[in-house]
């Protein structure tokens, strides 16, 4: 048997007791050493995100290969691994047209959640539609395709963030059209807004704006790479982009946090034919103010993103992380044992003393 933190009910995420899964042909079977837990399982765990009862949540895992499925080859049992958050079969018409983290079912039948009987899942499946990350084993599904070996040297702090946030966050740089020199504005510095930061600064970006209601977010939003912070709480942020930019408007934003307010003033800081690159996760329906549009002629351009997965998008963080370019081990704030995961949570969910990322270690 194993520890595993599941999904109760709205309001409840307990430990419990699950056996260890047994290992299928293409499979791997990794004992977690650390783990996190992430602004979606806090969806999850208020019931905003339906899952079955009784699953495992979580799905950010830095581990070692306890056992190997039979048609798994090239990875040895001892190795330390990480998987990324989307874990792809790969196999779908989706991944076969180039869009890997999907699975061409992302709206499955459902109880709850506001989107008409259906939520929206992709290719997402580790916390999701599997058992997830937030236990001492996770079976990791197709595991030829989605294992990335650690480099040595690095710790698991360092390399936490890579199977979901920095991932997700660098896609939304990736999905920004950023040019040499351009200016972008990153809305919400939570954890996946501050490595979109540091994304956009990496790819060529040399005027960051980042905006936040949180000034201690904003100092580490500095740290990440922004140029420029702005608090949306004493300024107005569209004005104070058209003034920095001479009235021309920013090359392209960056949306990190799923509301009408962060998509609005996203699309309002644009320059004509800017782009405006959405990661948020929305709960209610967006509306476009034909003023924030330009009627439909501003030549703009709207770029939606699920997390990447896959060992060789993996393979490329870890590079990253291993350059040095950025220092991702910052966002880990907190430390807690697995026996502790509630209180976690709730440490979490409240965002309280600073919290950014928190690490779970099961042992
Ligand atoms: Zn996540």
């Amino acid at each position: 048997m194993m520890k595993a933190a599941v999904f109760v009910e709205p309001g409840r995420i307990e430990l419990t007791d699950k056996p260890i899964p047994d290992v299928g042909p293409n499979d791997a079977l990794v004992r977690i050493t650390t783990t996190t837990i992430c602004g979606t399982d806090v969806h999850i765990l208020k019931g905003e995100y339906p899952v079955a009862r009784g699953l495992t949540i979580g799905h950010e895992p830095v581990g070692v290969i306890e056992k190997l499925g039979s048609a798994v080859t090239g990875y040895e049992e001892g190795q330390r691994v990480i998987a990324g958050a989307i874990c792809p079969n790969f196999n779908s018409y989706a991944a076969q047209d180039g869009n890997p983290s999907q699975d061409g079912s992302y709206l499955v039948p459902s109880g709850r959640c506001g989107c008409h009987g259906y939520k929206a899942t992709a290719g997402w499946r580790f916390g999701n539609m599997i058992d997830g990350t937030q236990a001492e084993y996770v079976l990791v599904p197709d595991a030829q395709a989605n294992l990335a070996p650690v480099p040595d040297g690095l710790t698991d702090e360092q390399v936490l963030m890579c199977p979901d946030i920095m991932s997700t966050g660098f896609k939304g740089a990736e999905n920004a059209n950023i040019k040499i020199g351009d200016t972008v504005v990153v809305f919400a510095q939570g954890p996946i807004g501050l490595c979109a930061t540091a994304g956009a600064r990496m790819l060529g970006a040399t005027t960051v704006i980042a905006v936040d209601g949180n000034d201690h977010r904003l100092g580490i939003s500095k740290k990440m790479g922004a140029d420029i912070t702005l608090n949306f709480k004493t300024c107005d942020v569209v004005d104070e982009v058209m003034r920095l930019t001479g009235g021309r408007g920013a090359d392209s934003a960056i949306e990190a946090l799923g509301t009408q307010a962060t998509f609005e003033s996203a699309l309002r800081v644009l320059k004509p034919g800017g782009t405006l690159s959405s990661l948020g996760v929305y709960s209610t329906d967006l509306t476009i103010p034909v003023s924030a549009f330009a009627a439909g002629l501003g030549d703009h351009r709207i770029n939606t993103a699920l997390c990447p997965g896959g060992k060789e998008r993996m393979r490329r963080l870890l590079a990253v992380v291993e350059s040095g370019r950025v220092d991702l081990g910052v966002l880990v704030t907190h430390h807690y044992k697995l026996d502790d995961i509630v209180a976690a949570y709730d440490l979490f969910s409240h965002q309280r003393d600073g919290v950014l990322k928190v690490a779970i270690k099961p042992a």
